[in-house]
């Protein structure tokens, strides 16, 4: 089964694969971007041309994920892991806020923001080897907490939520591993942050979605950087912002607009996932899911194997086959298989064809 340019099957759970025809895109534009004399890489963050890129990525971003008039998009760098800081450090500041932990993401950011103030941690997945994503109505939220802060979808467990939940106090969710894979009922969140780095682009941008009067709180008193409301108002250019990972940004939205937005992202993403699912739960028990069946993620495909060595071998053998990054995190063991917007179906075909073949030797 051969690849365009002889790529492997990346099962990465990010960087990851991004699709082929923005690749190409980027490389055609690389040295002379559109007639503007130079790459995007060369250009002034200031210049006409791209200003120009910039809103396209943010009016495509808008168009895809149907952002109402009160948010604001923020293209920001530093990653996700900046806002696990960001978000605390503008509304926490000695109060008292809401985590639901579902995994080791959620874990961190709760860790950053017991440096600005008291986290109740409202669910805390960790005493199951974090398997599971629990009904938001059956969790004892503070009603006078700054925010709730959950991650909809763990990328090292693969746990996701099925659905958009609602809170009491305003919703901050980390969206990192799911974004772009499905519609979402925007309405109800005050503050949705992002990476890159899974289904948008390279690594070290954060997208930021968020509402107009989150902003309207954040102090007046706040670090440049670290504040929402200087960088909604220079429209993330306070600083240089990460240019050229944004113009990535900006093509796989056009991408994805192209290829039937994000219900037709849904589908393929769900299609995805039920072939490696069923051959989890299809080999006679060989393979073991690690997320309970009802917050399966269908971006990362958590399991296991019944031991360690054969773990070492079925890798060995996906390699060979051009199955890359299916080694699962330390943390969990066994095989993570991440397969984000942009991975293609076959290559889930040819692994679980694998699994199956793999099984009946060693079952
Ligand atoms: N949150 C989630 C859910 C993630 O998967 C990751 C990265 N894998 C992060 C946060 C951290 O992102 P970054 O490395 O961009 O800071």
């Amino acid at each position: 089964m051969s690849q365009p340019y002889d790529r492997v099957f990346n099962f990465s759970a990010g960087p990851c694969t991004l699709p082929v025809e923005v690749l190409e895109e980027a490389r055609d534009d690389l040295l002379n971007y559109k007639g503007a004399g130079m790459s995007v890489m060369e250009m002034s963050h200031r210049s006409k041309v791209y200003e120009g890129i910039l809103a396209e990525a943010e009016a495509d971003f808008r168009k895809l994920l149907k952002i109402p008039e009160n948010y604001k998009v923020l293209f920001l760098g530093g990653g996700a892991t900046l806002q696990f800081s960001m978000v605390p450090i503008c509304f926490l500041r000695g109060g008292n806020a809401d985590y639901v932990l579902t995994g080791s993401w959620g874990a961190k950011a709760a860790e950053a923001a017991r440096l600005e103030g008291c986290v109740n941690v409202v669910f805390d997945g960790k005493p199951n080897n974090f398997r599971e994503a629990p009904d938001f109505g059956s969790l004892k939220f503070d009603p006078k907490a700054a925010y709730v802060h959950f991650t909809s979808n763990e990328t090292i467990q693969g746990v996701e939520f099925p659905g958009d939940p609602s809170a009491p106090t305003p919703l901050v969710c980390d969206m990192s591993s799911d974004i772009l894979s499905r519609p979402v009922d925007i309405s109800k969140y005050a503050l949705i942050y992002a990476g890159a780095q899974k289904n948008m682009g390279p690594a070290g941008v954060a997208v930021i979605v968020i509402r107009d009067d989150m902003i309207a709180k954040v102090p007046g008193n706040m670090h440049p950087m670290l504040d929402y409301r200087l960088q909604a108002e220079n429209g993330s250019m306070y600083n240089t912002p990460p240019c050229f990972n944004i113009y990535m940004c900006g093509l796989v939205y056009k991408y994805l607009l192209k290829n039937g937005g994000l219900n037709a992202s849904r589908e393929r993403a769900a299609a995805k996932a039920k072939i490696l699912y069923d051959a989890i739960d299809g080999n006679g028990g060989f393979f073991n899911g690690h997320a309970a069946k009802d917050c399966r993620s269908v971006m990362n495909v958590t399991f296991t194997l019944p031991d360690e060595e054969l773990t070492k071998t079925f890798v060995k053998l996906t390699e060979e086959r051009k199955l890359d990054g299916l080694k699962g995190h330390r943390s969990v063991g066994g095989i993570r298989a991440s397969i984000y917007n942009a991975f293609p179906e076959e290559g889930c075909r040819l692994l679980a064809s694998t699994m199956a073949e793999f099984a009946k030797a060693h079952a």
